[in-house]
């Protein structure tokens, strides 16, 4: 009896260790196909804006450039290419420095309502460009302390407001506004813009993801705009949270921790 229970033992032992084995093969599999697939979905998103400059630069070559209007819609038009590549590029950059292991967050102080102004001012001709306005609910007298990586919550912010420009209502709003528990402060963007229907909206933070892929790439952006706002809100240990209603608008909002006031 004593030499089968050692041979339960080791077999109950050999059992786990191949659960345990074949749970890294899964997950090795797992992460082999979904760097298949990014790498796919990259190649995909570059390849667009590629072919679009090619095709404006052999018109050029062919002649397009006889005429000095054409020639300069077209040169334009190509640039605009560059331009989107050269975004793709960059959000892949922030991208793979947000996943690489050694992301140090350089958490500090600071006021969000004037870090969200800065935001509101650099992006002010952008909106007015789609007759949007820029504003808070209501005029806030005192700062509102949190902490967190002001770059970072820099970039979290910019991406959400330049979201609500590029799928806001034409000479519509986008209001920030704040709530506060004891401990955190929620921050919220809403626009009365075009909306997301409810079956999108568990897929908004995957990356290249969008409701409609050539509406959303006319402007101009990478499709990794919310991917990257998720990123950097679950690197604080932070929730993002996202409402919205087809045709009437959406509240993209996020939680960061409030400085304690003493
Ligand atoms: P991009 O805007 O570059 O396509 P994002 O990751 O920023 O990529 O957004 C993903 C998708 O989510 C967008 O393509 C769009 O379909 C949808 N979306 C994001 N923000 C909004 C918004 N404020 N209103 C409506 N749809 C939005």
């Amino acid at each position: 009896t004593a030499i089968t229970s050692d041979i339960d033992a080791l077999s109950r032992e050999v059992q786990k260790f191949a659960e345990i084995k074949q749970k890294q093969i899964t997950n090795l599999n797992m992460r082999e196909s979904y760097r298949r697939e990014f790498l796919g979905n990259v190649s995909h998103e570059l390849k667009t804006p590629l072919f679009t400059v090619q095709g404006y630069l052999l018109t050029l070559a062919d002649g397009a450039m006889n005429d000095k209007r054409i020639g300069k819609k077209y040169l334009k038009r190509a640039n605009k290419g560059v331009e989107r590549l050269i975004a793709i590029v960059k959000d892949l950059d922030l991208i793979s420095k947000l996943e690489s292991a050694d992301l140090t967050l350089y958490k500090q102080p600071f006021n969000i309502l004037e870090l969200v102004q800065g935001v509101f001012d650099l992006l002010e001709m952008k909106a007015k460009k789609r007759g949007i306005s820029l504003h808070f609910n209501k005029h806030y007298i005192y700062p509102i302390m949190v902490i967190g990586d002001v770059e970072k919550i820099e970039q979290v912010v910019t991406n959400l407001i330049v979201n609500s420009i590029k799928y806001g209502k034409k000479d519509g709003t986008t209001m920030v506004s704040f709530d506060k528990t004891d401990t955190k402060v929620l921050v919220k963007v809403i626009d009365n813009g075009e909306g997301i229907k409810k079956e999108y909206q568990a897929r908004l933070f995957e990356r290249f993801y969008r409701v409609d892929q050539s509406r959303s790439r006319d402007q101009g952006g990478s499709g990794l705009g919310l991917s990257i706002v998720k990123h950097i809100i679950e690197a604080h240990n932070e929730q993002i949270f996202v409402k919205s209603e087809f045709g009437k608008g959406s509240e993209f909002s996020f939680t960061l921790e409030k400085l304690k006031e003493i």
